[in-house]
This record gives C-alpha cells, structure tokens and sequence, in this order.
C-alpha cells in the first residue's frame, strides 16, 4: 500500500512554497498516478493544483490564446472560443485518449510528462508557443529537451501556455488503436511569419521538421509534400510499427494535416 501527504494549496505562490525534495505537483493524475503505481516514480507528498484557481481557464486575444495549466482537455476540446481561434487545437483535444482522460488530465501535466507520444507538444511547437512558469516565460523551442524531458526546474510550476494564432493550421494523427497516443502526428501551422511542422509519435521526443517546413515555405500545397526526403534515422521502432513505417507515415500525416488547413 502507498501513502502520501495530500496538500492542496489554493494558491501558485503557496503550491512553489511547499514544494520540497519529497514533493511532486499532482494535476489529472492520468500520467504520475500509473507511473507510481508502477513503482517507476515515489513521492511522499502529493500537491494537488486542480484547487488553484488561477490556473485554469482560457483567454483569447487576436494574436495569441492563452490556456490555464489545470484546463483539462475535454475544456480545450469544448471551447467555443478556442474552436473559432485555433480549431486545431480544440480537435487535438478531442482526440486525446478516452473520455476519461479527457475529463481529468490537463494541458500542463500533458506537457510538464513530455509523454514521446503525446499530442498537446507538437502543438506547442508549431504555433510557437509560450510556456509560462512561476518563475520565466520559456520558448516551446526551448522546453521539450528529451525523452519524459523538459526545461522546468525542480519544483517549477508551469502556470499557463500561451499559443500564437495561425493564420491556418491542422493536426492529423495515426493512433494507436487502444491507446490512442500518437504513432505518429504532425500538426502543421502557417503562422504570419513562418510555417512550422511538428512532429510527434515517431521518435525520442517531438520534434520539428526542417525538410517539411522549407517545401511548405515554398509550396504551401500537399501535393508538394510528394517530394519530401523523410529519413528513418533515429526513428522509434517497436510493436506498433517500425521506424521505415512511422518515416512513410508522417508523409501520409503531413499530406492529410495540410489539405485540411
Ligand atoms: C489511457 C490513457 C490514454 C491516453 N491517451 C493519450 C493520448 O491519446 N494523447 C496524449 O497526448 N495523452 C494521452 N494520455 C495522457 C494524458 O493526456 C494525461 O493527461 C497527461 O499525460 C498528463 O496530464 P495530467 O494532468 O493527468 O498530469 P499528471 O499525471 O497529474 O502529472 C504528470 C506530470 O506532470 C507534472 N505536472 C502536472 N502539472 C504540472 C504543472 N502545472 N507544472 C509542472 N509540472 C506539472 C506532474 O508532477 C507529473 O510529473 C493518456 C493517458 C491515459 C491514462
């Protein structure tokens, strides 16, 4: 049997505070609670953030849109507001796992866990966008780093993550049938100043593509994907499929991902 210390602060400031080496922050639970019952991960004090107001809901501008780090997914999914700015991200949403996950994990334990297969980092990639934390703002360039890894600090708490409006976008995922993780996805964004095409699923971490960003750059057209050179190199291979077949697969994703744009 486990046990732990349950707190549940009503604020960031006091959630930071009483953080500790023992400590571990606790959002939808749907990623740390089987990673602890897994005996992969052990904390003797949980810090429960679903209580912090201030940490969840969605705020519009035309520029960018910024989300609360508790915002569950099945909100993000739901959101009229977010549906009409980013659609998306809303259908990103709507795809992740079971209705059950939808309804209790959140967009910041999604992106804090840096799951290789997660959706919600290779949209942070492509509409470049800001992680904001307690203490800084960090570059989505800059906070995915590896494998279940990220920029935050120990005891860094990300507040919200603010996504830059693109002029049109689209998320296409293979999934894994029972899970639903991503065997591959790419979300592709013509954002005003560039196009950035992330990629998700495939390998040790999200990633972007230069091959794809540059013959979109040129040709904003799925047909101009025919001519991309996707090398397997480095790529995931497992049960689920080999890293030749995820390498096809993103060609297939990134061609589905800009005729729905
Ligand atoms: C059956 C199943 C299917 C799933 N399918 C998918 C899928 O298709 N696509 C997908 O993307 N994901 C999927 N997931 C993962 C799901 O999206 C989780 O919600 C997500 O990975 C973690 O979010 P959470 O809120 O539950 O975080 P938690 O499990 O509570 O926390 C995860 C980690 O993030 C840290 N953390 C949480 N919030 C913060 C914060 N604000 N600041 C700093 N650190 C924080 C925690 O300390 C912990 O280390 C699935 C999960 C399950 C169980």
């Amino acid at each position: 049997m486990k046990s732990f210390n349950f707190k549940s602060p009503k604020s960031s400031k006091e959630a930071v505070k009483i953080f500790s080496n023992r400590s571990t922050f606790l959002a939808g639970g749907m990623s740390l609670l089987p990673a602890v019952k897994l005996r992969l991960a052990a904390y003797s004090d949980l810090i429960n953030i679903k209580k912090i107001k201030s940490l969840s809901g969605i705020k519009i501008s035309s520029k960018s849109l910024k989300i609360g780090s508790t915002t569950t997914h099945a909100e993000v999914a739901n959101s009229k507001d977010i549906k009409k700015s980013i659609p998306s991200l809303a259908a990103l949403a709507e795809g992740i796992g079971d209705p059950q996950v939808r309804n209790r994990g959140t967009i910041g334990g999604s992106i804090a866990n840096n799951d290789p297969a997660a959706d919600y980092p290779s949209a942070c990639l492509a509409l470049n966008a800001i992680i904001h934390t307690n203490k800084r703002k960090i570059q989505a360039d800059k906070f995915f780093k590896g494998m279940f890894e990220t920029e935050l600090k120990k005891g860094e708490l990300i507040e919200a993550i603010e996504f830059e409006v693109p002029e049109k976008s689209s998320y296409a995922k293979f999934p894994n049938p029972a899970s639903r993780y991503a065997v591959v996805g790419v979300y592709v964004a013509k954002l005003k100043k560039e196009v950035r095409v992330a990629i998700t699923g495939a390998s040790s971490c999200v990633f972007r593509s230069k091959e794809l960003e540059s013959i979109l750059s040129n040709n904003f057209s799925s047909l101009s994907i025919d001519n991309a050179n996707i090398s397997s190199d480095g790529f995931n291979s497992d049960i689920h499929a080999s890293a030749e077949y995820r390498a096809h697969i993103i060609k297939v994703m990134a061609k589905k991902a800009v005729s729905n744009c």
